[in-house]
């Protein structure tokens, strides 16, 4: 160093001694009369002799076309020459990128500084080739579709899979995700619920039918993760959209099935059940509905299937069930709950009502013509009607009904009876 080095020149360099930048000074004669240690410790890293008296010959190896633009600027305090990135091969042959800045302290006087800035460039360059990755998954892959959503579920960016799988474009930015949930599946408060959840729980599952643009519906199960700041406070949401429609379409098909009797086409004991729940949760909820049920069962039906054959038997307990289902309104449910015993549950019918309507269908079925293979096949019921306010209790209804039925049975067939 330079003994007479002003009081200025000192704290300067105590300064550089302390921060982790490499800077070093040189004259307009390329008199390297400042350096700090990390410039020398980066110097050799990068294999760049230096001599103190030669400061052009690192300007230069540093980088080239800095040399003529510093020598033209040098009269010119306060101007700033940078040359940002910079790239040369170090000992090793490792490829370095360097930010080199040159600013002019006073006449004839530059302070150089440079800074290796190779793993930042590297980790860009790595994260700019993860977006894109990322991107063209995002965009691609089948059967999923991925969306920004802000904190009150807009939609904020959507890529091309929301195209792909529910026909939007770009439009779709500043939409509510509830425009495009249907109600019945996932209704708007059930909807911010599973926000708040993700946002206290980082994430969020839900199945939902998803409205696509061109009216058609798809069943998605849908993971909503919470998006933080770097203040650990949420930002906004991802979600994720799983196509589950093919899966869901079968698990309906199976349900039905579960819940229908295949021979009639009608429901089976379990679908009654499953159909009077509602009901009974209304009557719960003090929404309470009168209930009529009938019992209805052929009489001599053995008969049949001993003429005609099970076959025969088979067919006559079909025409049956379709001419059961043609006398009731289509909200009441006829179910077959046995061999050729069937159920008829109707709401806000009374006793009386339901009586007449038993007789009516008593009547019909004495004067329909069942034919099978060419032949008449005579046919009558016997029916046991009964009543209850509520739905509390479906089970006692039936068996009311039941009971009912069994005296019709008892007093000679072909007869409905009440409770
Ligand atoms: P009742 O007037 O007392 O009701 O006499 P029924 O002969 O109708 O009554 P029962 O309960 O003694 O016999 C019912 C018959 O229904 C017996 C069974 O063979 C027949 N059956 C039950 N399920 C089916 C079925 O799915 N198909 C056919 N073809 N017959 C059935
Ligand atoms: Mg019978
Ligand atoms: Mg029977």
């Amino acid at each position: 160093m330079n003994p007479c080095a002003s009081v200025i020149d000192e704290s300067l360099l105590q300064f550089l001694y302390q921060i982790p930048v490499a800077t070093f000074r040189m004259s307009g004669a390329g008199l390297i009369d400042l350096m700090s240690p990390r410039a020398a410790s980066l110097l050799l890293a990068l294999g760049i002799p230096f001599r103190p008296g030669d400061g052009w010959a690192v300007l230069a190896a540093l980088d080239e076309s800095l040399v003529p633009r510093v020598r033209a600027t040098l009269q010119t305090p306060g101007l700033v020459v940078e040359r940002h990135p910079v790239e040369r091969q170090d000992p090793q042959g490792r490829q370095r990128h360097l930010h080199v800045t040159v600013i002019i302290v006073e006449a004839d006087s530059c302070l150089v500084s440079f800074d290796d800035i190779t793993e930042r460039i590297e980790q860009e360059r790595q994260l700019g080739l993860q977006r894109q990755n990322m991107a063209v998954v995002l965009e691609t892959i089948q059967g999923y579709c991925v969306v920004f959503l802000t904190l009150d579920l807009r939609v904020m960016q959507a890529n091309r899979s929301i195209e792909r799988l529910l026909g939007y474009g770009a439009d779709v930015v500043g939409r509510a995700l509830s425009d495009w949930i249907a109600d019945r599946s996932i209704d708007k408060d059930t909807l911010s619920g599973l926000a708040r959840l993700a946002i206290e729980r980082g994430w969020s599952a839900f199945e939902a039918e998803y409205m696509g643009a061109t009216g058609d519906t798809l069943w998605g199960d849908t993971i909503l993760t919470t998006m933080r700041d770097t203040g650990g406070k949420a930002a906004s949401f991802v979600a994720v959209v799983r196509d589950i429609s093919a899966s869901r379409r079968r698990e309906v098909e199976l349900t039905q099935q579960a819940l229908t009797d295949s021979l009639t086409g009608l429901l089976n004991r379990r679908g009654l059940a499953e159909h009077v729940a509602p009901w009974r949760a209304a009557a719960r909820t003090g929404s309470p509905r009168r209930l009529s049920a009938l019992a209805v069962d052929i009489d001599f039906f053995k008969r049949v299937n001993d003429t005609h054959g099970h076959a025969g038997g088979d067919d006559v307990l079909r025409q049956v069930g379709a001419l059961l289902l043609g006398q009731f309104r289509s909200a009441d449910l006829v179910a077959r709950v046995g061999g050729e015993e069937f159920v008829v549950v109707m709401h806000d019918t009374s006793l009386a009502m339901s009586v007449v309507l038993a007789e009516r269908l008593r009547q019909r079925l004495e004067t329909t013509p069942i034919i099978w293979h060419g032949e008449r096949i005579a046919l009558t019921v016997s029916i046991g009607a009964a009543t209850m306010d509520g739905a509390d209790d479906t089970e006692r209804l039936l068996r009311d009904a039941d009971l009912a039925l069994y005296r019709a049975k008892s007093q000679g067939r072909n007869r409905v009876m009440q409770a």
